[in-house]
């Protein structure tokens, strides 16, 4: 990529400016191929339920009469699950729109960290797919309540855990915990399970990356999560980084601006 350090301008500015204008030009490119290769991405995902659902209703439709009922039953459970995935997918890409869009929806209130965490983690407690993890909250009383959106925190801290649960085995521990560090609050989700390999964790926050593609399609995951996770946080004026072993967890890492109770 050419950029106007690299090259010494040419006659007294005005080479400087063409190569403004180059790499003006280089980003658009580069946008464009993001935009296509997303699209691909798309279309791609919707592909693959939908041709199951299209081809078992077929099967049903012209074949119905002659299956057993236990046949039926099982196809239409598939086409069901199929069904589910489509909706997953069209809900997570259009949360990514909304909050890539110019107003992003934003609706701050004066929040308690500790209420909020701890509200979500009595719902993940209960819940059959953990019935088998430990599900832990250590949240900082002394934290100060945060002018942040509750929903959309609240979508972070659900996508986090679903991840949790869906990347470690049984017996595994995950914890939610939060403590101030001078202007900022960190929040950690952390788990004991099978770790993401170090060559893909600069990738996990992109749009449909998946360490392994089969098994998070077959615990319905979108390959969204993450990108909204992102998203979200940095709305927030915040940032997020992951530190991970496989074998033995991985912890997100949420860094949000303290002390915000009033609005700017
Ligand atoms: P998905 O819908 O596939 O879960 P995400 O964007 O939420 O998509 O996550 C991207 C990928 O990062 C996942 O496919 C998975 O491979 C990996 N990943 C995310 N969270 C964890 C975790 N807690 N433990 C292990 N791997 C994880």
């Amino acid at each position: 990529e050419v950029t106007g350090s690299t090259i010494p301008a040419l006659d007294g500015g005005k080479g400087k400016w063409a190569l403004f204008v180059l790499h003006d030009i280089t980003r658009q490119k580069r946008l464009e191929l993001v935009r296509k290769e997303f699209v691909a991405n798309v279309s791609h995902e919707l592909r693959t339920p939908l041709s199951v659902i299209k081809g078992y209703v077929e099967t049903l439709v012209d074949g119905h009469h002659e299956m057993e009922l236990a046949d039926r039953t099982r196809f239409l459970a598939t086409i069901h699950r199929h069904t589910e995935r489509l909706n997953s997918l069209l809900e997570d890409l259009l949360t990514l729109s909304r909050l890539e869009s110019i107003n992003p929806g934003l609706q701050r209130e004066s929040t308690s960290l500790q209420s909020l965490v701890g509200g979500i983690l009595e719902d993940y407690r209960g819940r059959p797919a953990a019935e088998h993890h430990q599900i832990d909250g250590d949240i900082d009383p002394a934290i100060e309540p945060l002018l942040i959106d509750p929903l959309k925190l609240t979508q972070v801290f659900e996508n986090l855990l679903d991840n949790a649960l869906k990347y470690t085995p049984a017996g595994s521990r995950i914890a939610v915990s939060a403590k101030r560090r001078t202007s900022e609050i960190e929040i950690l989700v952390a788990d004991t399970g099978q770790g993401i390999p170090e060559a893909d964790l600069p990738h996990i926050f992109e749009r449909f990356y998946r360490v392994e593609k089969g098994r998070s399609r077959d615990k319905g995951g979108t390959g969204l999560g993450l990108s909204i996770v992102k998203h979200i946080i940095q709305l927030h004026g915040g940032r997020v980084s992951v530190d991970s072993t496989v074998g033995q967890g991985t912890t997100f890492i949420l860094t949000l601006p303290a002390g915000k109770t009033t609005h700017e």
